[in-house]
């Protein structure tokens, strides 16, 4: 096929599945409890019969270890579908709500209605997780779905293109694989809801797109999601406990601590301790170690590779681009203006950039775009309220980082540029569902005729 035709067929391929998936909400089957519940058993028994070949595709994409994609992938999503179905009645059940007095007999409730069809594009980095999670809350809402899975990750685009159609509705949920020309084509298409995780570059395209057809959407960004380490916390545990965050996955994890604001005194220290940790986890050669993953691609690799001149390198500092590996890394003596500070790292460098003060660190923080997570090392409470009501971010957490994630009660979502909306647990159903206002006037008297005219002083007497 000539490149003219391989595109017709796509725009056709993609077009036909997006009427699918409209056809098959409008032909009712989504609304019922029992679909949604089907659909969100299919995906448990998906994600347990099939767990090896996805950690399989996660490896090959991502060079993730077995027990990482099972952690941060796999289980995520069992969870959060076993947690959903527990909830499914609670959460998109009708709710009745107080109604006003001067409306006589009335009742009111909302209902959690189904939007229609929604778009969920996914990013390259937990490919998986940030694919099916959100999708979890649009099937409880009654949703039809159209996923487009990162093409950056291609192998694990290719497994869920594969299983998706076995394991759920094939007519109700679609997947269209491609990359850019193919996410602006289905952009073409008025959804009921776009549902958009990745940069806040294409972020911006994705909303100009919505805006067009007045689509509602929700923006997962990213940023540089900062931390605060002081003295009154324990050293070694801060140290290991970043470590982990800024490392797993690469670094490549959007809630990932991205730099550290610390003292002077303290900032070499914290240093050490970090390295302390990368070789408990990592061995002292990381680059043989089956549990430190790869950079998605050279392009990624070559632009960490470029940040490492941004300061001294105290721990790693090293990078092979053509086998996609870069050094777990600790930066001392880091500019505020370099390179590794001026945009999101996403991969294994940590920079720690010392200020005077938590005062002149919550002043940092809010010379930047405001951060997608923010976290705390500190056993100071008037520290803790300066970081909290001092600033503005997506999440907060003290003494650890990333797993607020896997709170499900919590919202998940940025603020401003790190991002729009929210979602996880009841939140993702709120997302993907409207909120449908309904009244009911019972028998009884009708005493809205007090608010018609004509407005006779008896009237205006009783009001
Ligand atoms: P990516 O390059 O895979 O892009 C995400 C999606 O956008 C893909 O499906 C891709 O096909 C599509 N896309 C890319 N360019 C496009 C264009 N010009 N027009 C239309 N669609 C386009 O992923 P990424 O953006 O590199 O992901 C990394 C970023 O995502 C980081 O900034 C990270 O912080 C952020 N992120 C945020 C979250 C969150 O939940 N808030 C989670 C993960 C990643």
């Amino acid at each position: 096929m000539s490149d003219v035709e391989v595109a017709r067929a796509s725009v056709e391929t993609s077009g036909a599945k997006v009427a699918a998936a409209k056809a098959a909400f409008s032909d009712g089957r989504t609304r019922p409890l029992e679909w949604r519940r089907a659909q969100l058993e299919g995906l448990l028994r998906m994600l347990k019969e099939e767990s090896a070949r996805i950690e399989a595709a996660l490896h090959a994409d991502l060079g993730k270890s077995g027990v990482e994609a099972y952690f941060t992938e796999v289980q995520a999503v069992d969870m959060e579908a076993r947690h959903t179905l527990r909830n499914l009645r609670k959460w998109t059940g009708e709710r009745r709500v107080r109604t006003s007095w001067a409306l006589g007999p009335s009742r009111a409730s909302i209902r959690r209605e189904p939007l229609g069809t929604v778009l969920i594009i996914g990013p390259w980095n937990y490919p998986v997780h940030l694919l099916l999670m959100p999708l979890i809350g649009a099937l409880a809402a009654g949703d039809a779905v159209v996923l487009k899975p990162s093409e950056l990750t291609p192998e694990s685009s290719r497994l869920i293109a594969e299983l998706v159609p076995k394991y759920l509705d094939a007519e109700a949920v679609q997947v269209v694989e491609g990359g850019v020309a193919e996410t602006t084509r289905l952009l073409e298409h008025p959804f009921d809801h776009i549902f958009y995780t990745g940069n806040g570059t294409v972020g911006a395209i994705v909303m100009t797109a919505a805006a067009r057809h007045l689509t509602p959407v929700t923006l997962e960004l990213g940023g540089k999601s900062p931390v605060w380490v002081d003295d009154s916390y324990p050293l070694e545990r801060a140290a290991r406990t970043i470590a982990w965050g800024k490392y797993t996955n690469c670094g490549q994890t959007c809630v990932a601590p991205d730099y550290v604001l610390t003292t002077p005194e303290l900032a070499p220290a914290l240093a050490a301790a970090v390295g302390e940790a990368v070789a408990e986890y990592y061995g002292s050669d990381p680059r043989e170690s089956p549990d430190f993953g790869r950079i998605v691609n050279e392009r990624h690799a070559q632009r960490l590779a470029d940040l490492l001149d941004s300061g001294r390198a105290v721990v790693g500092g090293t990078a092979d681009v053509a086998a996609r590996y870069v050094a777990p890394t600790v930066l001392l003596d880091v500019p505020a203006d370099s390179p590794v500070m001026r945009e999101e790292i996403f991969g294994p460098i940590l920079p720690i950039v010392t200020v005077p003060d938590h005062r002149a660190a919550v002043a940092f923080i809010n010379a930047r775009p405001k951060p997608l997570a923010l976290y705390g090392f500190t056993n100071r409470a008037e520290v803790r309220e300066a970081l909290l009501t001092g600033t503005s971010s997506g999440g907060i957490a003290f003494g650890a980082v990333m797993v607020q994630l896997g709170v499900p009660a919590l919202p998940f979502g940025g603020v401003g540029p790190s991002g729009t909306g929210a979602y996880h647990g009841e939140h993702t159903v709120r997302t993907f569902s409207h909120e449908r206002a309904v009244l009911r006037k019972l028998r009884g008297p009708d005493l809205a005729a007090l608010i018609r005219p004509p407005y006779t002083p008896r009237k205006s007497r009783l009001l």
